[in-house]
């Protein structure tokens, strides 16, 4: 295979032994060889690949391309059996910055694209917990969210056009056109139409009640306003209807000022009511992070202070003085509250806090309004980095990314959460919660020890009755880490049957000769996408020793 593919391929082709142990892991609980990883060079790369599969997907019936970014994916959206696809080692230019719109490779990692948009005062506010890592394809394959989507949405609300690779090796500039023009489009976009139109009430009605989702395809948006926008459908694909290899983002201005309020509570009850009362003042952010993540973070303080001198270490120290002081008053926090301001002056921010604090007053917590930036940053700093403390320093067990993402709407978490938590204690599992409380989207990570038998049995069991009580609440299974291997089976218990078909109608349209990371999104028969292929395929030893 390789041999015939370097006949056309400009890029680089990788089967060794190292590459192919490097690309069977993403952020995911998965294991999964590839044959091989190639490194395209261009889009005429990505073009030629494309028709090279198609044309010998008879020949090779087990050939398909699994696009891949930084591999951040948590659901095992970024690994395959296949070939996979790497963006970022060439493919991470910048192509245009003009106004608030830039055009990117999808290569490209949001620490650099942040650096050049922060240059010229604008950001990409869907920004995520990993923006450390990740990148911009993988923002577009999982239509990715973060502290400010409470504020300003998830990545489907910022991308303006995207040059895509479909399945009949042909590269689309994919942008919002008026509804009116679409008889003189390609048979895609009227397939695409029809489906739609023909199903409009279903999808309506099978739309989750929340403020953010990434399960199954997104069909909801790509008809709105007299406006047909194949973009809203395949952000958050998971590079399972075509290949990005440009992305056109719109940016906003950063905020001039910030305020940053921490809450801390000892008794999770009156959760839900509080997250109700603190919206009201409508913040920019509502993080969540829970006492394990806080003891991880204190224990592992050096991994926050790299390269830092010993004053900013005293610092360090000195900046946890309101959790030592909760202690010594009777006990660690159970959760932390994260809740910022944000708006153009020191007065009006200082104002809402003040508003905000005096509503919560009569709750059971602790409030510490941070001083400035800096010491904002200490708690944001726990916050996003509380996955990867696990993942990285946790001897034995290993984190479990499964029931990760789920979402309801704020004002059921009063119910939602006490159920939750007892669903969580007939497993006596160690887990860390983390999230955005203000979304009512919460991460679930429990560790576990994936040498002992028995372990697949509690995920597929956990999954079941974890998702039945979000559906109860009309809830989402993922919000923003999407599907994958690991929530594909369970799309007909969200969506039910009839939905589903209308996933695998989309499929079709885009990939008949399913090329593009099959058993995402729509399970395979026996294969990918199916509860027995999450059983045999868990990878037993700890992933981020391989650096994702
Ligand atoms: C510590 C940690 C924290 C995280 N926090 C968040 C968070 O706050 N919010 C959030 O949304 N996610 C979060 N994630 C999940 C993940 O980081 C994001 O989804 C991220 O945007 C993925 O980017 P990536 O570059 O790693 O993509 P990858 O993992 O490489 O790929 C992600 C998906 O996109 C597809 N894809 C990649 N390139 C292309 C392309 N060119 N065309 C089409 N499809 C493509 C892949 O096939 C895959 O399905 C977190 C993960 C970790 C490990």
């Amino acid at each position: 295979m390789k041999e015939e593919i370097l006949k056309f391929f400009k890029g680089v082709a990788d089967d060794s032994e190292e590459a192919l142990a490097k690309y069977s892991k993403d952020a995911s609980i998965f294991e999964i060889r590839p044959k091989l990883v190639l490194y395209p060079l261009d889009s005429d790369d990505v073009v030629n690949l494309v028709e090279w599969v198609s044309a010998n997907k008879e020949k090779y019936p087990d050939l398909s391309i699994t696009a891949r970014c930084a591999g951040t994916d948590m659901s095992g959206g970024a690994i395959g059996e296949s070939i996979v696809l790497d963006f970022t080692r060439y493919m991470n230019k910048l192509i245009t910055f003009d106004g608030d719109r830039i055009t990117v490779e999808p290569g490209m990692l949001y620490r650099d694209f942040e650096k050049i948009t922060l240059a010229k005062g604008l950001i990409l506010p869907c920004y995520t917990a990993s923006k450390s890592m990740n990148a911009m394809g993988g923002m577009f394959g999982n239509n990715s969210a973060g502290e400010k989507t409470l504020k300003y949405g998830k990545a489907e609300d910022y991308i303006l056009e995207s040059k895509v690779v479909f399945a009949d090796a042909v590269e689309r500039t994919v942008k919002p056109f008026p509804l009116s023009e679409i008889v003189g489009q390609e048979e895609i976009y009227k397939k695409v139409y029809n489906l739609i139109k023909e199903n409009e009430g279903e999808i309506k009605n099978a739309k989750p009640n929340v403020h953010k989702n990434s399960a199954g395809y997104y069909v909801w948006n790509v008809i709105k306003n007299n406006i047909f926008d194949l973009n809203k459908l395949l952000v958050g694909s998971q590079g399972t209807l075509g290949i990005a290899t440009e992305i056109t983002f719109k940016l906003v201005p950063v905020a001039q000022s910030s305020k940053l309020v921490v809450i801390f509570m000892r008794d999770l009850e009156p959760l839900g009511r509080l997250v109700g009362e603190i919206l009201v003042e409508k913040p920019e952010a509502l993080e969540a992070y829970d006492d394990k993540t806080l003891w991880l973070a204190i224990k592992f303080f050096r991994e926050f202070l790299k390269n830092k001198g010993f004053l900013e270490i005293v610092k360090f120290f000195w900046s946890f003085l309101p959790e030592f002081k909760m202690m010594l008053r009777g006990g660690f926090p159970k959760l932390v509250l994260l809740v910022e301001f944000a708006g153009e002056n020191e007065q009006n921010l200082n104002y809402k806090c003040e508003k905000m604090i005096e509503k919560i007053k009569n709750f059971q917590v602790e409030v510490h309004v941070t001083k400035d930036r800096n010491e904002a940053g200490k708690y944001w700093d726990i916050r996003r980095e509380s996955f990867n403390l696990l993942r990285k320093h946790i001897h034995g067990k290993r984190t479990a990314p499964f029931i990760d993402d789920i979402i309801v709407r704020p004002e059921f978490l009063p119910k939602f959460l006490p159920e939750l938590n007892r669903i969580l204690g007939e497993y006596k599992l160690i887990y860390t919660i983390a999230g955005h409380a203000g979304d009512g989207n919460f991460h679930i990570i429990p560790l576990m020890d994936f040498s002992r038998p028995g372990v697949s049995q509690v995920i597929n069991e956990l999954s079941e009755k974890v998702y039945d009580l979000v559906l109860r609440y009309q809830g989402s299974i993922t919000a923003e880490h999407n599907d994958g291997l690991i929530r594909t089976p369970y799309l007909e218990k969200m969506y039910g049957a009839r939905i589903t078909s209308i996933f695998k109608e989309v499929k079709k349209i885009f990939d008949p000769k399913n090329i593009f990371n099959p058993g995402k999104k729509i399970p395979v028969a026996g294969g990918p996408g199916t509860k027995e292929y999450i059983a045999s395929h868990l990878a037993l030893e700890h992933h981020a020793k391989h650096g994702v």
